[in-house]
Formats: C-alpha cells, sequence, structure tokens
C-alpha cells in the first residue's frame, strides 16, 4: 500500500520526515489548503512531491523561474517519477510531447510558470483532466509586499474557481507576516492550515569576524576547504573581478558573477559552479536566485550585507543538504561606513529605511551573544537556549571575559559629560587625552573624564564601547552614529555593578563548525573513498547532462564513505537511495566500495536503519492518541519521563497537524492564571495568532510566563478546532 511513510523511503530513499513535513502531507492529504513556510533546505518540495505521488489525479507545481522547474524536474526524473514542465524554453516538438505525458495521465507532475497556467490551451488540458493539486512555489510571488513580486501570480486565484476540486499548497520562504497574510488572503486559506517552521538552519556554523586583510582571511578560511563548492559575497562589480582574478592566481578554480557581465558568460559561470566544474563562485548579490545547488559548503561574506534579511537569505544559500556548512562575514566599520555614503545619496524614506537595514546589521555583526538569537527574532522567532554552539559567539568560556567595569565606567561618564552629541572615536580621542582640533573646538580638554583612559588602545576603547551599545547601557542613533546613555546605563554607573567583558578584539579562539547534523560515524568519513565516489558522481552527471547532487546527494555519499556498504541492502540503507537511483547506479557505486574495502582492509559499518531510532520524531501522534483515549497530563509524563512543557509541545504538534484534541478541561487545570487573566490571553491570540508567542507576550507585558501562555496556547487551539 502507497503510505507517505513508503513513498519517502522506496522513491526518494529517506528514512525519516524533517519537522512538519509529515503533519503539512497529511493535511494536503485531507484536502484542506495548506500555507508553508521554511527556510532554505527546510525540504519544501517534498511536501507536495509526496502527496502528488498519492493522488490518483495530476498535481500541478507553479514556479517563477525556469531554471528551478528544470532542476526539479530532472531531480525527480533521476528518482523515477514522471514529471514534465511546459514552458518558452521548450522547442515545439517538445512541448507537445510533454501536452501527450499529461494529457494521457504518463505525468503525475507538471511544472509551469504562472502565466503559461492562464493560457487557453493549458485551460483546456487542464480540463480534461483530473486535476488534484495545485501547488504554488515561491508564493511571496503573488505579494507586493515580498521582495519579489510578480503580477502574473495574482491571477492564480482565477485559476483556483476552474478547479475547485482541487486542493491548494502554497509555498515559500519568506516568513513576514504581512506577506503570509497577503497570501493567504489571495488565495483565500483559512487561518488554521499554515505551517511554520523554525528557520534555525542547525547545520550552519555562522561566524563574524574583523576584516583585516581580506584576502589574506579569505585564502586562509579556503585551505579548510579543499574542493569543496562556495560562494564570496562581495559589495561592488570591481571587488568581484578583483577577488575572482587573486584567486585564480592562487590556482583556485573560481567564476566571477555580476550584473556587468555578458548574460552568456554569466549563465556559464553559473552553470560551472552547478555542476562542481568551478569550485568558488564571488559574486555580488545578483547571484542565488534560482540556484537549487545543495552542496554549497561556505559561504563568505567579503563586505558587508546592506541588511540582516539579506544576509540570512545569503548564508541560507549554504548547507541545503543538511550537511555542516560554515559561513563567514568579515566585519570592518569602514564597510559600514562606505554603505552609508551610499545611502546618503538616496531620497526619503527609502534613505531612513535603509539606516535602519544598517544599523541592524551591524548591531549584529558587533554582537557578543549568540549570532542565533539576532537573527532568529528578526523573524520574530524567540531561541531560547543559551548557546547554539555553532556559532562564534557560543562556546566562549566564562573564562575568556573579564572584569571591565572600570573602563565601562570611564565610557559612559565621559559619553554624559561630553553632552551625548558625539560618536564612540570622539569619545575616546577624550579618554586617550587627545589633542586633535575637535577636541580644541569643544573645549573637551577641560573635562575631567579627558585622559583617564589612557591604560587602553584606541582599538580596545572601541570595542568596550560596542560591547557597551550591546548590553544596552549606550544608545547609538543609526544616522550619525551618537552615543548617549541609556537609563540602563544610567543605573549601571550609580550601583557600580560589575560588567563582564572583553578587552580585546579577537579572544575568539579557533574553532571549527562542530558537526551537530552529522552523527559521529559521519563526521568520520573517509575522504580518499568519498573523492573517489564524486568522482565516479561527476564522471556520469556529465553523462546524463545532469548537475551531480541529480545523481546524488554529498549526504549519500559521505554515508557511504562512512558505512563502506557491501551490498544491496545496506546500500539502499543510505540517506537518499531510493529504488530506482539503485536499481540506476547502485553498481556502479558498490564496485567502488568493495574493490577500496578490499584494497585498504575495511570493513563493513553496520549502519541503524533509522526508522527503528525515530519512535521519537513521531512521538507526538503517540502521545496525541494516548491523550485522546483518557490519559491525563500527568499520566504522559511518567510513562514517558518527560517534563509537562514536552508532553504540551507534542500535544500543540498534534493539533497542529490537523488532528483533534478531546478537550481543552484537563489542559485548562494547569492554568493558574484567573479567569480574567486567560480571557486576555485568548484576546491577544484572537488579535495575534497563535503561531508566535513573543508577541502575545509583550502585548501582555510580560505579566504571563511563557509556560502559561504555551498551556493557554494549547486551550485555544482546541476550542479552534
Ligand atoms: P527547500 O525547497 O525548502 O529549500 P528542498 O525541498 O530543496 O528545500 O530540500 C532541501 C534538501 O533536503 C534537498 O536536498 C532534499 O532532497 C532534502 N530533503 C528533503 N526532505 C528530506 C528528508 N525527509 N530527509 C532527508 N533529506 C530531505
Ligand atoms: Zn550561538
Amino acid at each position: 500500500m502507497l503510505t507517505p511513510e513508503t513513498i519517502l523511503k522506496s522513491t526518494f530513499g529517506y528514512d525519516t520526515f524533517k519537522p512538519l513535513q509529515r503533519e503539512i502531507i497529511a493535511n494536503v492529504q485531507a484536502r484542506r489548503d495548506t500555507l508553508v513556510i521554511m527556510p532554505t533546505g527546510g525540504g519544501k518540495s517534498l511536501t507536495y512531491q509526496v502527496p502528488a505521488l498519492l493522488f490518483d489525479g495530476l498535481t500541478v507545481v507553479v514556479s517563477p523561474l525556469i531554471a528551478l522547474m528544470k532542476d526539479q524536474v530532472e531531480q525527480l526524473r533521476a528518482l523515477g517519477v514522471s514529471a514534465v514542465f511546459l514552458n518558452s524554453s521548450l522547442s515545439p516538438e517538445e512541448y507537445q510531447e510533454n501536452m501527450d505525458a499529461v494529457k494521457s495521465g504518463r505525468a503525475k507532475l507538471l511544472y509551469v510558470a504562472p502565466e503559461t497556467l492562464l493560457t487557453p490551451r493549458i485551460y483546456s488540458l487542464l480540463s480534461s483532466l483530473k486535476l488534484d493539486l495545485l501547488a504554488i512555489d515561491e508564493a511571496h510571488c503573488i505579494s507586493e509586499w515580498g521582495h519579489d513580486f510578480r503580477p502574473e501570480y495574482r491571477q492564480l486565484v482565477d485559476v483556483r474557481r476552474k478547479f475547485p476540486s482541487a486542493v491548494c499548497m502554497a509555498l515559500t520562504a519568506t516568513a513576514t507576516p504581512r506577506v503570509r497574510e497577503d497570501i493567504k488572503t489571495s488565495l483565500g486559506f483559512t487561518q488554521s492550515n499554515e505551517f511554520l517552521a523554525s528557520f534555525n538552519r542547525e547545520n550552519l556554523f555562522i561566524e563574524v569576524t574583523p576584516k583585516r586583510d581580506p584576502v589574506a582571511q579569505t585564502l586562509k578560511f579556503l585551505e579548510n576547504f579543499k574542493d569543496q563548492s562556495g560562494i564570496i559575497y562581495c559589495f561592488s562589480r570591481k571587488q568581484v573581478d578583483e577577488l575572482a582574478t587573486t584567486l585564480a592566481r592562487y590556482k583556485y578554480s573560481v567564476r566571477p558573477y555580476h550584473a556587468g557581465l555578458e548574460d552568456s558568460e554569466r549563465k556559464r559561470n553559473q552553470e560551472a559552479f552547478i555542476r562542481d566544474d568551478a569550485q568558488i563562485i564571488v559574486a555580488t548579490i545578483a547571484f542565488g536566485m534560482g540556484i537549487n545547488k545543495p552542496n554549497v559548503r561556505f559561504v563568505i561574506h567579503f563586505d558587508l550585507p546592506k541588511s540582516v534579511e539579506s544576509y540570512y537569505q545569503e548564508i541560507g544559500r549554504a548547507g541545503r543538504d543538511g550537511l555542516p556548512a560554515h559561513c563567514l562575514l568579515l566585519y570592518s566599520y569602514g564597510d559600514a561606513s562606505k554603505i552609508r555614503y551610499f545611502i546618503d545619496q538616496k531620497e526619503e524614506p527609502e534613505r531612513s529605511a535603509s539606516y535602519q537595514h544598517l544599523d541592524a546589521m551591524t548591531r549584529y555583526a558587533e554582537g557578543s551573544a549568540c549570532r542565533r538569537k539576532p537573527l532568529l527574532s528578526y523573524f520574530g522567532e524567540t531561541y531560547s537556549q543559551e548557546s547554539c554552539g555553532t556559532c562564534d559567539n557560543c562556546g566562549m568560556e566564562e573564562s575568556d571575559l573579564t572584569d571591565i567595569t572600570v573602563p565601562a565606567q570611564k565610557f559612559l561618564s565621559c559619553v554624559k559629560r561630553s553632552g551625548e552629541r558625539f560618536g564612540a572615536a570622539h569619545i575616546v580621542d577624550i579618554l586617550l587625552g587627545s589633542e586633535n582640533e575637535k577636541i580644541q573646538k569643544y573645549s573637551h580638554h577641560q573635562l575631567s573624564t579627558y585622559g583617564i583612559g589612557k591604560e587602553l588602545t584606541k582599538s580596545q576603547w572601541m570595542h568596550v564601547a560596542r560591547q557597551l551599545v550591546e548590553k544596552g547601557l549606550l544608545d547609538q542613533e543609526p544616522a550619525y552614529r551618537v552615543l548617549s546613555v541609556t537609563a540602563k546605563g544610567l543605573e549601571m554607573l550609580k550601583s557600580r555593578e560589575q560588567i563582564k567583558g572583553q578587552i580585546n578584539e579577537a579572544q575568539k579562539k579557533e574553532r571549527g563548525a562542530r558537526v551537530k547534523s552529522m552523527s559521529s560515524e559521519e563526521s568520520e568519513y573517509d575522504k580518499s573513498l568519498f573523492s573517489l565516489l564524486r568522482n565516479k558522481r561527476k564522471e556520469l552527471a556529465d553523462a546524463a547532462g545532469v548537475p551531480p547532487y541529480v545523481i546524488f546527494s554529498d549526504k549519500t555519499l559521505v554515508q557511504m564513505a562512512a558505512y563502506f556498504p557491501q551490498d544491496k541492502e545496506a546500500l539502499l540503507n543510505m540517506s537518499g537511495m531510493g529504488k530506482v537511483k539503485y536499481e540506476r547506479y547502485g553498481a556502479d557505486f558498490l564496485t567502488i566500495i568493495k574493490s577500496y574495502c578490499r584494497e585498504n582492509r575495511i570493513e563493513e559499518k553496520y549502519k541503524a536503519p533509522m526508522r527503528d531510532k525515530d519512535d521519537a520524531g513521531r512521538r507526538y501522534v503517540l502521545v496525541g492518541e494516548a491523550y485522546n483515549a483518557g490519559q491525563g497530563i500527568e499520566s504522559l509524563m511518567a510513562r514517558y519521563g518527560v517534563s509537562a512543557d514536552t508532553i504540551l509541545t507534542h500535544l500543540a504538534r498534534f493539533i497542529q497537524a490537523g488532528n483533534p484534541l478531546r478537550t481543552a478541561e484537563d489542559l485548562m487545570s494547569l492554568s493558574k492564571l484567573t479567569p480574567d487573566q486567560q480571557q486576555k490571553v485568548f484576546q491577544a491570540f484572537d488579535e495575534l495568532g497563535p503561531d508566535m508567542l513573543k508577541p502575545v507576550y509583550e502585548k501582555l507585558n510580560s505579566t504571563v510566563n511563557y509556560d502559561e501562555l504555551k498551556i493557554l496556547r494549547l486551550c485555544y487551539l482546541c476550542e479552534k478546532r
């Protein structure tokens, strides 16, 4: 029998669903319109591809870019799934062939651009068929508030009206509430069928480092990424060309990409990167849209990005395959000034908006707390762990921090005494007792804080200043970077409370990307075998005229090089090894692995089938069902040996997967609030929606804690069903 689980394993070769995939599929199977919001690499495609294979009829996938369609169709065909696309890149014969495949029912999935879908020819084709699912990829294109509005998307609602029996999915990686609302109203979705995945990308190691000698820093970084694909983003075309030339001189296989190049050259360079013919692409932000390459192992920002949003989007192109990837930002104050100079040329209101974006970006870069906190909070998510272990700031030992109370006091009082009208550089000049013109002009040599900070250097003082801003003791006005002391700062001046921080920048220890996303066996995979397997993959890909990742992902090869499978059964146990891929390529790879093992006297390592281990992944269903069968929260806690919080999380997932819960009474009894307070919380959910707790928490002026909010959210969802 076909189930989502059997299709996942036999067609896609995966053992377990990624977060929310299973719930989304269930929702679509129940023919409820579904909005899916997941970050890049979250696994959106699978959520409509699995239902497509479960439904009898046709699935139409709307996609804005020819390159994306082609890529998806190639990947599906390699899995043995019959998929076609219709667009202007096809010859008349190919077009007809694909039309026939759809008409005859041979094709399960049809990829089209929105404008194609709206033509009479396609309308009449579809009218002669059973259309089961309409999936709208890159659905933010429907919204004028998104970064990529496409008017044709607006007309998709007509398609829906024409084919009312087809269930509709909208998928996007854009999380802003405004865009989400827009998508839902444009397509007529109801509130509850929305699936919002976490935007935390655990496999990305995130690092920001002061930019000193950027070329040398880049070369040093690249030493750890021999033969591995990566993107280097630069601010200007000129910088792209220069850096690409330099890296080529150091014998790196590298191509430039920017809007100043001929179309044909740009295309060639992109293709070379995608097909692993070039290792590195040096690019402006023009590069990336429509790139599906899953094995990008690093992204370097050679220059400062203009906003946190674009930064997140750019680093998001790394590690789509779920394997570890490293994101490095080279940060300098000078870069920020450069961008500020460009912003100055703009008109209002664009100028103010750009300042705000830049300001958020510099605050992020200068931050000393876990990088994931500001990134995720930017998308309205709270990162509740104290430390992620996979960013440069985490794992910073408490002992790396020193007492900076005295310098902090000096700095704050100097800001205060000079009238809160200057930037950090001038304050430092006062502290160091500089005799420059500006000091003279404002008579700052007469201040009591003049020259009291000679124990530190200028760069040490600047670093202290950044930390004070970050700790909220100083406020920095965005346009001219003028500093003022906050209420919290005044408090600190009075109370003389101890402050911990760093005197020197770059006390950060070298830390490699710690690999959360790999098991210990996998992180010790055999590099030489991997390289042999990769060569084979490249050879097969070139022969088939597709990118290497269409044959196998890096993850599949890593597992082969870690477990050394010797026969069919063991090979089928590798992630991404579906039946069809095994039949097509299995023998080739087995031959290589076996001969390598013979020569090097290596034995196969046993890989436990994931499904056995993964009872935990589906535990929410067991918990939900047990609850519905009458078990109370306490008895579930005892049965699974977990906290109430965990049980509540399971139940929330269970509801969000579209299952009803028997009653909210048991849950309500967990809440310690008065009925009056509870009512206030429910009102806040009505107003702000139940997805994110932080806005609700803030709306209630932090009077209700998160534990309570979690309980009441569950009651709320329960009632709504
Ligand atoms: P998105 O469209 O959200 O950016 P994709 O659909 O391209 O993400 O999926 C990202 C990668 O994750 C792809 O290489 C895909 O094959 C892989 N993937 C998707 N679902 C799973 C799963 N359940 N297990 C393992 N890998 C998966
Ligand atoms: Zn962190």
